[in-house]
């Protein structure tokens, strides 16, 4: 046989993730270890692969193998697919290598048509299975329809809720079996209806179209965007895992269930789950029920209670780590369906890791390991301000589903809220129930709010793992989508009025609470400690204020690697002396000028690096073109022209001259200086002064400045702006009599700097690279522009990813290496580091390792992400 594609669950085990997906090689894995597990078969992600391949086709081989997976199905479960004796209806669910909860699709009840129904109920006279019967058969037409042949849901929706509503009766249970059979009969004419053809009643045919879905469920936009977020590779492909339906609809004998063997929302040591009798695992993850607490169970099935305990244990014992489990009980019969290392909240995931390690499960480099450092993010995003939480009193409350706080404008749809937040307003959404269309929406949105949905609906899912907050299932909401607005403890809510959401109580607030920062101790602090002691990357951040220093200090940066000196001339009084400086005519009146920012500048150095306690800070000169700096109002300009004694006219002529038609390629970043050295004298003066104060009140601390010229693209360019620093500096330290030292480096952000790096070396103490602007030269498209026409090199699967968030290892990478073997081969002591957006994104954390630099820098809260991310990439590349 060329290529095996198929593997029967008794096949496969654990270690087959990237062929199996996680679903299959666990589905194999819990049949090894003996779990009681309906006996089906997995496609491979490999076959997902070439179904692309081959034109977004199954090929004959891959379906005959199918085939055969169906013929062992067969005989391991007595039953045959199509038989109007025995029937076999099966699953068909997608399951990549890393779970993506709610991205994929599923196919349940598949194998039913007219005539096994109408066997089905002959073979067994009890009324309750008929009804059974076809609730299964109308569940199948409409998931059939909707994922496989992409018919809306909601045609069959409303279908469903017209019978509802003619019979009377408020839930899905309360239909009879004639109405259920009706309802198949109006889904079945829906279906022609919609697609101008019959319903496929060969369940072979079925079969095929229903894996060639999931195959395209790969594709579809919401899995794309999901990827994207969580850096998975489109070329993984997703495996289809065909499994034999066991029914959790059966009677109230059967249900299903949805459970944690820890609380996946704070990571206590409890089983956590839910479950619903008469059921399919879909009505509990879709939230259209209710469900009841797991712990529930035991009084509705005690012995199936008892063996999923049992279960629980050995998955945790084998994993080593909290599993996720969907289970369903048939006539009291536990089946396990799939189970998984569960999605958790940053604080769960840290108190679970901790947790392990103190149960022995795991040493603290494997915690470490296990940690996602994306999810961090939450626990240092800010929370409700305690006074103004005291001083609220809840108008309702929900499910807590997604940890944190959110106060935002309310929008009701998932456009609304990407619209509203493009044009900068915060906003909560809130919605009947989420689906997974509403992706794009919820990203957008500080916090979530749904009337339906227990803990493991969509929306507590899929927020959890964005980190977003989000309370689910508050049914005392009355909604009116339609009209934009709902009511909640005797108020009414429009579109655009404020609401406050506590993720973790599941409380609601009218209006705007206060919040304020999040403290990081406890877990965090451990899993910290442990990560710092792995890592051999340094960990600085891109600070410049005394405020934002302090902040990323207390998140554990070990220096400043990047102070963007021109961020700290936007105050009215500062910009208005820059604003002389750049349309003054002499030098004189430049320097003039620039004598009035220096005390402004000198200041600031100086409560930075007393916030630094000794810390190293990397300054680097003044970087943006000046027409960015240029009075743009006329009352601006006025008022410029008059303090300088000259006309509007004459400052207007100024700043049209500054106008350039490239300005990110222009007269910028160390051109600045080689037109103006008395701005690097300027700012050389600052610093330097700002050190020697500090140095003289602090003895016990090594100042030692680090003075970065941006933009350099030639040796020459650095050697003469330098000279400048030089002796400014070497002056200021003569005058105040004190043994000073300080560094001059530069930014590798110019692709001409990275290949003539040896050069530059020679006269530079120091590197960082600037991978921001190194990708937009690189590139050769505009940083601030990109994102017009980014998606569209997405959908033509051009880039995966953003470049100038997930560094191009491939290309900016290659300049990186080069620069670093050409720097240290003429100057083997200088060091290293990363400044662009990339220091605080964790595979490019990685891959900076790996390259042998000597730290990160990132904004102060990407600071923990780094430190954390730069001790597993030393672990991983080990
Ligand atoms: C860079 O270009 O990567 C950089 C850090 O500088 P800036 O973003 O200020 O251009
Ligand atoms: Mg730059």
């Amino acid at each position: 046989m060329a290529n095996k594609w198929v593997y029967t669950f008794k096949e496969g085990n654990m270690t087959m993730r990237n062929l199996l997906g996680g679903k299959g090689a666990n589905l194999a894995e819990m049949t090894e270890i003996g779990l009681p597990v309906p006996q089906g078969f997995t496609i491979t992600t490999e076959a997902c692969t070439q179904y692309y391949e081959d034109g977004r086709k199954i090929n004959d081989e891959i379906m005959a193998q199918a085939m055969e997976g169906v013929a062992w199905m067969e005989k391991e479960n007595g039953k045959k697919f199509g038989d109007l004796k025995n029937p076999l209806l099966v699953s068909v669910r997608s399951g990549a290598r890393a779970s993506m909860p709610g991205m994929m699709d599923t196919i349940l009840n598949l194998g039913l048509n007219d005539d096994v129904v109408a066997a089905m109920i002959a073979g067994n006279p009890d009324p309750k299975f008929e009804r059974f019967v076809y609730d299964s058969y109308r569940r199948f037409i409409q998931m059939f329809s909707d994922v496989v042949m992409e018919v809306g849901k909601k045609y069959f929706e409303q279908l469903i809720d017209k019978m509802k509503a003619d019979r009377g009766v408020k839930f899905d249970v309360d239909l009879t079996a004639a109405d259920l059979k009706e309802l198949a009969e109006q889904f079945k004419a829906e279906y022609k209806n919609q697609l101008g053809t019959e319903f496929p009643s060969d369940p072979v045919e079925q079969l095929k179209l229903a894996i060639e879905a999931v195959f395209r469920s790969w594709d579809n936009p919401r899995a794309n965007v999901y990827r994207r977020d969580n850096d998975i590779p489109y070329s993984w492909g997703t495996a289809v895992n065909v499994m034999p339906m066991v029914f959790g609809n059966l009677n109230n004998e059967s249900g299903t269930g949805v459970a944690f063997t820890r609380d996946p929302a704070t990571g206590e040591n409890k089983l956590m789950g839910e479950f619903l009798i008469n059921a399919q695992g879909e009505d509990v993850v879709a939230g259209v029920r209710t469900p009841m607490p797991i712990a529930q169970m035991e009084q509705e099935f005690p012995e199936a209670y008892a063996e999923f305990l049992k279960v629980c244990e050995t998955l945790e014992n084998h994993y080593h780590d909290m599993q996720d489990m969907e289970f369903t009980v048939e006539n009291k019969k536990l089946y396990m369906l799939q189970c998984r290392n569960g999605k958790r909240t940053a604080p769960a995931a840290l108190k679970i890791a901790c947790d392990l390690v103190d149960e022995g499960h795991k040493t603290p480099e494997e915690a470490v390991a296990m940690i996602d450092p994306r999810n961090l993010d939450t626990l240092l995003h800010p929370q409700f301000d305690a006074a103004a939480l005291k001083a609220a009193t809840p108008i309702g409350k929900g499910l807590g589903a997604s940890p944190g706080a959110a106060c935002g404008k309310i929008v009701f749809t998932a456009e609304d809220a990407e619209e509203w937040n493009a044009r900068g307003e915060k906003v909560v959404l809130v919605r009947l129930e989420t689906s997974p269309e509403d992706i794009t929406g919820m990203k957008a949105s500080q916090g979530i709010l749904t009337v339906r949905g227990g803990m493991t609906s969509h929306a507590a899912v899929v927020a959890r793992g964005m980190g977003t907050c989000c309370v689910s299932g508050c049914g005392e909401i009355k909604i009116n989508e339609e009209k934009k607005e709902f009511t909640l403890g005797g108020h009414t809510f429009h579109e655009g009025d404020y609401i406050s959401l506590d993720g973790t109580t599941g409380k609601i607030y009218n209006g705007d609470i206060k919040t304020q920062e999040a403290s990081v101790g406890g877990n965090f602090k451990r899993i910290m400690d442990w990560a710092d002691s792995f890592r051999k990357l340094g960990v600085r951040t891109n600070a410049d204020t005394p405020a934002d220093t302090k902040n990323a200090v207390k998140l554990g940066a070990e220096g400043i690697g990047l102070c963007r000196t021109e961020h700290m001339f936007f105050d009215p009084e500062r910009i208005h002396n820059l604003r002389r400086m750049i349309v003054s005519d002499t030098v004189e009146a430049r320097e003039e000028a620039l004598s009035k920012l220096l005390p402004y500048q000198k200041g600031d150095f100086k409560a930075m690096y007393k916030a630094l306690e000794g810390r190293p800070m990397t300054v680097r000169y003044l970087d943006p073109p000046l027409h960015e700096f240029t009075p743009k109002t006329e009352e601006e300009m006025a008022d410029l022209a008059k303090d300088m004694g000259i006309t509007v006219d004459e400052v207007k002529k100024k700043c049209d001259e500054l106008h350039e038609f490239n300005p990110m390629m222009g007269h910028r970043g160390c051109r600045l200086a080689v037109t103006y050295p008395e701005i690097a004298k300027m700012q050389t003066r600052a610093v330097i002064r700002a050190a020697i104060k500090v140095q003289k009140a602090h003895p016990d601390w090594t100042i030692k400045p680090e003075i970065m010229i941006p933009l350099v693209g030639e040796v020459k360019e650095l050697k003469y702006v330098k000279k400048f620093v030089v002796e400014t500096a070497d002056a200021e330290i003569a005058a105040a009599g004190i043994d000073l030292k300080y560094e001059v480096g530069t930014m590798i952000e110019i692709p001409r700097a990275a290949l003539t790096a040896d050069e530059i070396a020679k006269e530079a103490d120091f590197f960082c690279f600037g991978t921001n602007d190194l990708t937009q030269m690189t590139f050769g498209f505009s940083r601030d522009d990109a994102g017009k026409f980014l998606n569209a090199y997405y959908d033509a699967k051009i880039y995966e990813n953003d470049p100038f968030a997930k560094l191009d290892q491939t290309g900016v990478g290659k300049l990186m290496k080069m620069a670093i073997e050409l720097g240290k081969s003429s100057n083997p002591n200088m060091h290293l580091g990363i400044c662009g957006e990339h220091g605080g994104d964790p595979s490019s954390v990685e891959f900076c390792d790996g390259l042998g630099l000597d730290y990160v820098s990132c904004s102060p809260f990407r600071v923990p992400i780094a430190r954390l991310a730069a001790a597993q990439a030393a672990i991983n590349n080990k």
